[in-house]
Order: structure tokens, then sequence, then C-alpha cells
């Protein structure tokens, strides 16, 4: 009900997407609660977190640190969790309202799955989830009436442009791209990039995943079948334009022409906020996009031969199955092997385009053969990594 104070579970607390919305909840706490914490390993932050915002549960996936966790947190009168059955299982309780889906990964499958059972509104930044099992996660958020909102800022832009419009066809949703760092790269040049360059990314400040895949530009193929999820609408439909300002978020074009865009600075904590005000937009003080001192904004077709990433996620939703998932598993892969310096830029899509042609195909696929899926495609990909 409109104005009433939220309980949150923040998923990925000490992550990028969390910490910026614990921000929202510092500004804004006549309205949310935060009922529970949960991290992968990051515990000290973790320990700050729960010291400032008291919850009621703190959990923590990384299962070795649970007595440290514990002692550190002794003067809090709270429940202390550890291992992914707790996470599954922190996201089902009858208090909380939102969870906030923000882990890394394939890890945030589970726990989406568990929380839209219970019928909690997610708020959903990890898109791997909808990557791997979009049409398990859409026919149980319809079975159990979980409502899932996008935070990712390009959906949360498209989102804001079809309020209203429910009874509208759309014809075109326009997604937008920075371009990461190596848009004006050669092909050469982009031979010999290291994981420091990727990640500076140009606008936005984010986890260092995400920048690794926003320079290869998997995220904005992920981004692509988030869309098709999320929003209903043929991949063919999504067409993805290079916006090297991110200042227009994404735009929707419906069959009378027009074109609806949602503008802003790229500041995460917007779409953040939508999503945990939705409907109602709450006032903050977050910067405003200058449109006087950005002077122009441009927009470029992306290029398939120097970001093949983005085809390969065209191709895997036309092949459908499980080969998203296949996608999805390849990609963590060779993400972490370019971090560690196992794998060059350009050979992560070479090894993902390899995962996909030998993994083994399942047209309808069970939560349990995206397990599977997900445990073979890892090993293909390990495999090629090694062998370079
Ligand atoms: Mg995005």
């Amino acid at each position: 009900m409109k104005g009433e104070r939220k309980n949150l579970a923040i998923l990925g607390s000490t992550g990028s997407i969390g910490t910026q919305t614990l921000d929202v909840v510092r500004a804004h706490p006549e309205r949310y609660s935060v009922y529970a914490l949960c991290a992968n390993r990051s515990i000290d932050k973790l320990v700050e977190q729960a010291l400032e915002f008291r919850p009621e549960v703190v959990c923590i996936a990384d299962e070795s640190l649970y007595d440290a966790l514990k002692t550190k947190l002794s003067s809090l009168n709270c429940k202390i969790w550890a291992g992914a059955d707790a996470i599954a299982e922190v996201v089902t309780m009858p208090s909380i309202d939102v969870v906030v889906a923000s882990m890394v990964g394939y890890a945030g499958l589970r726990p989406t799955i568990e929380a839209i059972k219970a019928g909690k509104t997610i708020a959903l930044a990890n898109k791997e989830t909808l990557v791997v099992a979009g049409e398990i996660i859409c026919d149980l958020a319809l079975l159990h009436h979980a409502s899932i909102l996008p935070v990712d800022s390009e959906h949360s832009a498209i989102f804001q442009c079809l309020v209203g419009e429910e009874l509208n066809e759309v014809e075109k949703i326009l997604l937008t791209a920075s371009g990461g760092p190596f848009r004006t790269f050669t092909l050469e040049q982009m031979q010999s990039v290291t994981a420091a360059d990727a990640l500076r990314h140009p606008n936005w400040h984010m986890g260092d995943k995400i920048t690794i895949d926003s320079a290869s530009m998997m995220n904005k193929g992920f981004e692509v079948i988030e869309a098709k999820w999320l929003f209903g609408v043929p991949v063919e439909k999504v067409q993805v334009l290079v916006h090297p300002q991110s200042i227009v978020h994404s735009a929707v074009q419906f069959t009378d022409g027009a074109i609806k865009a949602q503008l802003g600075a790229p500041d995460m904590r917007l779409p953040i906020q939508y999503a945990l005000s939705f409907s109602e937009r709450l006032t903050s003080d977050f910067p405003r996009a200058d449109l006087f001192s950005l002077g122009s904004l441009t927009f470029e077709e992306p290029d398939l031969q120097r970001f093949p990433n983005l085809g390969l996620a065209y191709e895997a939703v036309r092949r459908g199955g499980n080969i998203p998932c296949v996608l999805n598993a390849a990609n963590e892969v060779v993400n972490l092997a370019f971090r560690q310096g196992r794998c060059g830029f350009l050979q992560m899509s070479d090894i993902i385009a390899g995962t996909m042609s030998k993994a083994e195909f399942v047209a309808k696929p069970t939560y349990d053969d995206y397990v599977a899926t997900d445990i073979a495609a890892r090993r293909i990909a390990e495999q090629m990594v090694n062998s370079k």
C-alpha cells in the first residue's frame, strides 16, 4: 500500500547495487527498513552494515566465515546464518516484502526462485537469473503472483516508458549501451588489452564482473535476453544502440511511431529507488543530468565484428532451450579467467562460442537441467581456457 514501510532483504548487500540500495534506505528511513542482509564473503563490510542497519538476519554465503561473523556481531540481537541453503531460506521469511536480488552471476538463481515461490516482490538486479532460466522465472512469477521489478538502468528506463501503455503494442525496444572503454579500439588494439584497462569504465562504477561484461558487451547481450523475458518481446524487436554519454537509459518505440525515452544522470540509485517505490516517485537529491552542459547526445550502431558477444547472445536465444544457460556459464568462466590473466580479451568470445557449439542441447530444460548444464558448460569452457 502507498506509503507503507517495507521490509527489505538485500542479497549481495556489500556489492555495488547492495551498497547503493542502502543509500536509498538511508535517504528514506521512513519508507524502508532492512530485515535481512546477505553477502558472499565481504565480512567486514557486512558487519559494518549490520551494525548500522540492525537487521533481523545476517547471512554469509561462505560458510567458513560463520564463526568469525558470529563473533563480530555478538553485540547484536540478530540471527546469523551461513551457506547457500540459508540464503534460499532467508528470502522466504514472512516479514519480508521486497527481495533485492543483487548477487553476482548464477549464484543468484536459486534464492530468486525461492523468493518468487514465496510471493515476494523482487527488485531484480541479477540479470543472469533471467538469462539462464527466464522461462522458469516468468512462469513461477505468474503462478505465485510475484512482481519482478527491474533494477538494471536500461530495463528500469523501458519499464518507466511502458507505464500507462499497458494496452499498446511495442514496435521496438531501443536498448542503449555506453560501448564501454574499448568502443573506439581496433581489433588489433583489443588483442592486447588487460583487465585493468577493461575495469576503467567511462560512465558507471560497478562490480568487477559486470564491468568486464560491459567492456566485452556481453552485458548488453544479457540485457537483450533480460528485456525479452521482462517485457515479453521477441529479441528481434530489441535493438541495441551505442550511446556513449549514458544519459538516455533506453527507449520504447510504439506502433504509431512515437518513441518514449527515459533520461537521467548515470546513477544506479535512481533505478534502485524506482524499483523499491514503484509506482510512486520519491523525491531525491541524487545528481541531475544537465542537458545544457551535455550539449549533444549521440547514437551509433554496435559493431558485431569487434564485439561478437552481442551476436552470441542473440544466437543463444534463437537456439533456445539450455543454450542461454551455456552462454552464461561459459561467460562466467572466461570473465574470471580474463581478470586473472589466464585468457585474452578476444579469446573470451571464441571460448564462449566454442562452448555453445560443444554443449549438449536440452530443448525444454527443468531447473535440474539448468544446474547440470551450468556444471557441464563450465567444465568445457575451463578446458578451453587451460588449453590456450
Ligand atoms: Mg545495465
